[in-house]
């Protein structure tokens, strides 16, 4: 029986209808989508399993990871990822991790960021 196409490679997947329905062409497969998998939950765009022996979906078209600018460009579309970030730096100040040499141009960044909005008179909305 030929299931579903391999959702990695879109190779036929065949099933000698014993036991469990293979969702991959093969163990190569089955384990680089693991890999995958584990990439994509750091933020690389991979193969998603949505829900298995079913429906199985490609998140984008490709399967590199995006840039640095890509990913940017998205959180910035975004006003709960731009929360996310924010938020994220706030834990990393608090922790004291913001303050090594690295993170020097980042803090100058919400320094002139948070300067412009109290020139600005921005406050928020509640
Ligand atoms: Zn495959």
């Amino acid at each position: 029986m030929q299931l579903d196409p391999c959702p990695r490679c879109g190779r036929a997947v065949d099933w000698a209808e014993r036991g469990r329905r293979p969702l991959w062409c093969s163990q190569a497969c089955r384990r680089a989508a693991y890999e995958e998998r584990r990439a994509s939950a750091s933020g690389a765009i991979a193969v998603r399993v949505v829900e298995r022996d079913k429906v199985t979906e490609r998140v984008g078209t490709q399967l590199r990871e995006p840039t640095v600018a890509e990913c940017v460009e998205r959180v910035l579309a975004s006003p709960r990822a731009c929360r996310e970030v924010v938020n994220g730096l706030t834990v990393k100040a608090v922790h004291g991790r913001l303050d090594s040499g690295a993170h020097a141009a980042t803090v100058a960044a919400i320094e002139r960021l948070v300067q412009t909005l109290i020139n600005s008179g921005t406050r928020p909305v509640r």
